[in-house]
């Protein structure tokens, strides 16, 4: 049975902390370092819901992608939100871990997931990392498709294979156009589309896309916009990581129990759509 310390470090070669955005807040949040490990739980968000399902699994630690703590505190009162689930994960000797950008930029990484959930061949990082020489790690994913399918097929795919949300995919573009070439890149990706531009593809999936940058960018060219809920981009990335642990643990000798949450924590729970809305995308709600 491995100490935490043990998992960390073979967490941190995964996803080096260094490699994080100098805003972000990545890294082991709670945690005894000597504690021995047996079950580890993947999630995107580290929220109640999350921290009580690893409470009932039996959990020794907890890995998430988004950050508990973005900014410092001076509290973390149970009365609080965060403070009750700091409460109940030290209660419980539940340690939290944290890989957000230093897991988005990783080779392989989110936007990996993300394409490989959606079938797609990945060509390149939509943003490369100037710091890696082989040009892999990055941010976002250029992607081939092995044939081409219209935006609406493209959508409808997205909506089938990433996981359920009350959102389902949105698309902005002609439904009809086809589709040989997509970016991809999980989490919040309007602030992307200089590159996705540059990228000269087909198609643009992410998620959290805005009206003015969205109106912008249709504008601008023929490219097909599809929004998914930010979760759903997401977490693809825990099925991908919970693997690439598994095989550490199986090569270490660790027997580690390594499961992934299927909560779903988007904060959004409802859709409705107009019956006089004109759908073009074609992709179920
Ligand atoms: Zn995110």
């Amino acid at each position: 049975m491995p100490r935490l310390s043990e998992v960390i470090s073979a967490l941190d070669d995964l996803w080096p902390a260094e490699r994080a955005e100098s805003w972000d807040a990545v890294g082991t949040v709670v945690g005894d370092p000597d504690q021995e490990v047996t079950r580890v739980l993947f999630a995107v968000d580290p929220v109640q819901d999350i921290v009580d399902e690893a409470v009932k699994l039996g959990a020794g630690l907890l890995v998430t992608h988004h950050p508990l703590y973005l900014r410092g505190t001076t509290t973390v009162a149970a009365s609080t939100f965060k403070g009750r689930v700091v409460h109940t994960l030290i209660k419980n000797d539940i340690a939290l871990h944290v890989a957000h950008t230093n897991a988005d930029t990783a080779d392989p990484g989110v936007s990996d997931a993300l394409a490989g959930a959606l079938g797609l061949r990945v060509v390149r990082p939509l943003v490369p990392d100037p710091s890696d020489p082989e040009g892999r790690r990055g941010l976002g994913r250029v992607c081939e498709l092995d044939a081409p399918v219209t935006v609406r097929e493209f959508a409808a795919r997205a909506a089938e294979r990433l996981p359920a949300t009350a959102q389902g995919v949105r698309v902005a573009g002609d439904p009809d156009a086809p589709v040989r070439t997509a970016a991809v890149s999980g989490g919040s990706g309007d602030s992307l589309f200089d590159h996705v531009r540059a990228a000269g593809v087909d198609a643009f999936l992410t998620a959290d896309l805005r009206h003015h940058p969205v109106s912008e960018a249709r504008a601008h060219s023929p490219l097909a916009l599809l929004d998914a809920a930010h979760w759903a981009t997401e977490w693809p990335w825990c099925e991908l990581a919970a693997a690439q642990l598994d095989e550490i643990s199986d090569r270490h000798g660790w027997d580690l129990r390594v499961h992934v949450s299927r909560t779903v924590t988007d904060p959004w729970t409802a859709h409705a759509a107009s019956s006089r809305a004109t759908d073009t995308s074609g992709a179920p709600n």
